[in-house]
């Protein structure tokens, strides 16, 4: 039970660094993926709550900087490949986020099978 515990919160972990590094370091391919995806964000704050609960998120579930310029870009950009989207089922317990990556879409395993940087 605690090592799936870890092991959830090393997952989690990773999805955060996995994502500043698209942001940050592969910026062209992240907005190439969140251009292409398909579906539409269903506002049920899954998202804000991966690893730790976000502490701009307030207890109407809603964001409180979701308006403002100082909502980073990592909120602004989820999902950004299918590996996002596993983790918000982690969090949600199986329950979907509102976007996804069809199968043709270069973004459903972009970060998988060790697809190479700079892509
Ligand atoms: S997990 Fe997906 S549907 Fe839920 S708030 Fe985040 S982007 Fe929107």
């Amino acid at each position: 039970m605690k090592k799936k515990g870890i092991n959830r919160a090393m997952t989690l972990l990773m999805g955060k660094i996995r994502r500043q590094v698209y942001i940050n370091l592969r910026r062209k391919k992240a907005e190439e993926c969140i251009s292409s995806r398909q579906g539409e964000c269903l506002r049920c704050a899954t998202c804000c709550r991966l690893l730790f609960r976000c502490p701009f998120l307030g207890p109407d579930n809603l964001c409180a900087i979701y308006k403002t310029p100082v909502r980073p870009r990592t909120c602004q950009m989820f999902p950004i490949t299918e590996r996002d989207l596993d983790d918000a089922r982690i969090v949600s317990g199986g329950t979907p986020c509102g976007y996804r990556f069809n199968a043709e879409n270069p973004c459903k395993s972009a970060d998988r099978h060790g697809a190479s940087a700079g892509q």
